[in-house]
């Protein structure tokens, strides 16, 4: 069968974290499009599920009531008060933060399965504005003349969209990247990941904090438990893939023999039980800056290596740079222009958001794993340190509930 190819000035590939937030963005801004995912919505995604202050701040702003529902015992999306760092030799470390008047409703963190999350996000499309294709995967992308021509594999179908801009958002293994530039891994900017959800984990913190252990025989590597609510966790380990190849460590299973053997985890895990199988994931860091705009092309989230190195967390600032997209697109569709100039300024706006990270992830490379066992154990205990967090975590609140973030495009 004939199909008459689509024509579209916009096409995101890809309905994640990332694209979805492109995609709503675009919306909010009177911008159509055309957005694809290779999946059936709902699916799932290998995540430690875990919202940072950035996923929290961007959730409201793609729609309070997201927040305001799903926070709900009933909802969704488990409300974590801060989080829990076990050391090399066991101890813990609780930074919970303490709501200041008016705060109490507004956790800065949050645990969802990407199953339920993502679907929040994708039924918050505009179908005003989006036409969103599930089950259709890109399979070709090329430049004829000053369009690009995605060929879409859906279902028996194959269909074609040409396009003014394409965005990236497909994730980890991006045909988009492939296309407009090179994804070859960096193992020192690339960490590997496994997750497995488990009930009946035992000592879980009564504000949910999400918890990360460093385990003393994997140095320089985590072992998280974030919970779920209702005694579910999303348990996992995560290591720097440069780390992992040099010892030819086998990440799934030292995860496994963690919780069967480490002092620290027996007891936490005694009587739980697993309820799905250890899968795994890579993390494309943003510790190495890549181009992720050119002529007729922007990426974001993990197509564009947009993973906090320090924290592993991607959800927040793949829908950060979906915002940011969603600005530079606008302008670029008032002046019906997609050429390279139109996006110079993306990556400065990406990047500058990220710094902070990528200076204390550079600051952790300089240190041996002895001397991480020590600051561990020794600094990041300090009163100072949870003072600090009170006092940082109340003033990125009044951003992730309140202020409006503003896009510089010049
Ligand atoms: C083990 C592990 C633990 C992690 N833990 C956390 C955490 O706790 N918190 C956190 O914030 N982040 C975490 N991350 C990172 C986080 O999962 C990613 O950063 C996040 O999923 C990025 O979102 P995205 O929308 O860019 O990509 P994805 O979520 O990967 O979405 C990409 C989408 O593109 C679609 N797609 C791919 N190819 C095509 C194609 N050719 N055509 C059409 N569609 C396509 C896919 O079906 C998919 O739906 C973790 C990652 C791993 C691996």
């Amino acid at each position: 069968m004939n199909i008459q190819p689509l024509n579209t000035k916009i096409c995101i590939i890809g309905a994640g974290p990332s694209g979805a937030a492109t995609s709503i963005f675009l919306s909010k801004e009177k911008v159509e499009h055309i957005i694809i995912d290779a999946a059936q919505y709902p699916r799932d995604k290998i995540c430690g599920d875990g919202l940072d202050l950035k996923a929290i701040t961007m959730l409201n702003h793609i729609d309070k009531s997201i927040l305001e529902n799903e926070l709900k015992s009933n909802g969704k999306i488990q409300a974590c008060w801060g989080f829990r760092l076990i050391n090399p030799k066991g101890k813990y470390t609780e930074f919970v933060y303490k709501p200041t008047s008016g705060n109490e409703k507004k956790p800065p963190y949050g645990v969802s399965r990407r199953y339920s999350l993502d679907n929040i996000l994708i039924e918050k499309f505009d179908k005003k504005y989006s036409i969103f294709l599930q089950e259709s995967k890109a399979i070709k992308v090329e430049r004829v003349e000053n369009k690009w021509h995605i060929l879409v594999q859906q279902k028996g179908l194959q269909i074609t969209i040409i396009s003014d801009l394409i965005v990236g958002a497909d994730g980890d293994h991006s045909i988009v990247l492939k296309t407009v530039g090179e994804r070859k891994i960096n193992r020192e900017h690339y960490a590997g990941g496994v997750r497995q959800y488990w009930q009946g984990v035992e000592g879980i913190h009564e504000k949910n904090l999400m918890e990360v252990y460093y385990p003393k025989s994997f140095p320089m590597s985590y072992f998280w438990i974030f919970p779920l609510g209702g005694g579910m966790a999303n348990v996992g380990y995560g290591i720097l893939s440069s780390i992992a190849s040099k010892n030819n460590y086998n990440i799934r299973e030292i995860f496994i023999n963690l919780i069967k053997e480490d002092p620290i985890l027996q007891s936490r895990f005694a009587n739980a039980i697993a309820i799905d199988n250890v899968n795994g994931w890579g993390l494309p860091l943003a510790s190495l800056r890549r181009k992720c705009s050119g002529k007729g092309w922007l990426l974001v989230g993990d197509a564009a290596s947009m993973i906090s190195p320090t924290t592993g967390e991607g959800v927040g600032t793949g829908m950060q740079t979906g915002f940011i997209a969603a600005k530079f697109i606008k302008r670029a569709v008032e002046q019906n222009k997609f050429d390279e100039e139109m996006f110079k300024n993306f990556d400065r706006e990406v990047y500058r958001r990220m710094e902070d990270d990528i200076k204390l992830f550079n600051l952790s490379m300089w240190f041996s794993p002895k001397m991480m066992g020590w600051v561990m154990n020794n600094i990041v205990p300090f009163n100072y340190f949870k003072k600090l967090f009170q006092t940082k975590v109340g003033q990125w609140l009044d951003t992730a509930y309140n202020k409006e973030i503003r896009v510089k495009l010049d």
